[in-house]
């Protein structure tokens, strides 16, 4: 393959975007009251649903304007996790998402279709045995991408989101093994889901309890949860673009994460 100058590259990404050959897929919920939180044992805090109110509309609060004020938690909606969310990386350099360089919001992403094993149980837990069969027919997932877990949970709507039940909510996401395969063998860069968080619903039975929390913030590793549309996107090859809210100490952020997916065929 030809090396491209930067310049060149630009040019023609930007003219591959306009013409359809780059698809650019957009894997966020919209922030929405209706749209679910994550709910903890009623002893902990709580994070807060996004809201919305109307400074003015064209009228005697402002006559040629409208705006409105929102409020809510880092942790709402589509949203990205910084190491220090997590108490294993509260001493990372670069943990928060005022601190974390740029450039690491956007890279290359591996897809690991678990939508069959989700759809047959809720609380299927992804394992280093699921990778290493995706490798096998996808090749090695290289160092330093993302790494989604396409469960197409993000069609599910109402209660059956959380899928909370007596003894905690149900939903699927990576077993510890699965977690520090993927960040101490691979070396990736973070670990999204379409569930409400990275970790399983009952993951707080795992060894270790939330391993993705734990392992990847732990390593100084990112997390993006309540992802949507994961089936649009390649097994590898697309490029994500994650850049979460400049807050001062943020500890996460919700955002808009896009995808640069290669059209079969270039233009449509
Ligand atoms: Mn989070």
């Amino acid at each position: 393959m030809t090396e491209l100058a930067p310049d060149a590259l630009l040019a023609g990404m930007a003219g591959m975007i306009a013409s359809g050959g780059l698809e650019v897929v957009d894997l966020t919920h919209p922030l929405d009251p209706d749209f679910p939180v994550i709910v903890l044992p009623p002893e902990f805090g709580q994070c807060a649903r996004f809201r919305v109110e109307e400074i003015s509309a064209y009228d005697h609060r402002g006559p040629a304007w409208k705006w409105r004020n929102f409020t809510c938690g880092e942790h709402t909606g589509t949203h990205f996790d910084a190491p220090v969310h997590w108490v294993t990386g509260r001493d990372q350099p670069n943990g928060t998402t005022d601190s974390i360089p740029p450039e690491r919001f956007i890279g290359p992403v591996c897809v690991i279709d678990c939508s069959a094993e989700a759809a047959a149980d809720p609380d299927f837990l992804l394992t280093e045995g699921h990778l290493r069969a995706w490798e096998a027919d996808h090749g090695e997932i290289p160092a330093d991408c993302w790494v989604l877990m396409r469960t197409d949970w993000s069609r599910r709507r109402g209660a059956d989101y959380l899928n909370m039940h007596g003894d905690g909510p149900h939903s699927p996401g990576p077993d510890g093994g699965a977690i520090s395969f993927l960040v101490h063998e691979r070396g990736i860069r973070g670990f999204g889901t379409e569930t409400i968080g990275t970790d399983a619903g009952q993951a707080t039975h795992l060894d270790p309890p939330y391993p993705a929390h734990s392992i990847l913030h732990g390593a100084g590793r990112y997390g993006l949860q309540c992802l949507r549309d994961l089936d649009r996107l390649p097994a590898r090859g697309a490029i994500l673009i994650a850049a979460p809210l400049n807050i001062r100490d943020g500890t996460g952020s919700p955002l808009r994460v896009l995808a640069l997916v290669p059209r079969a065929g270039g233009a449509a």
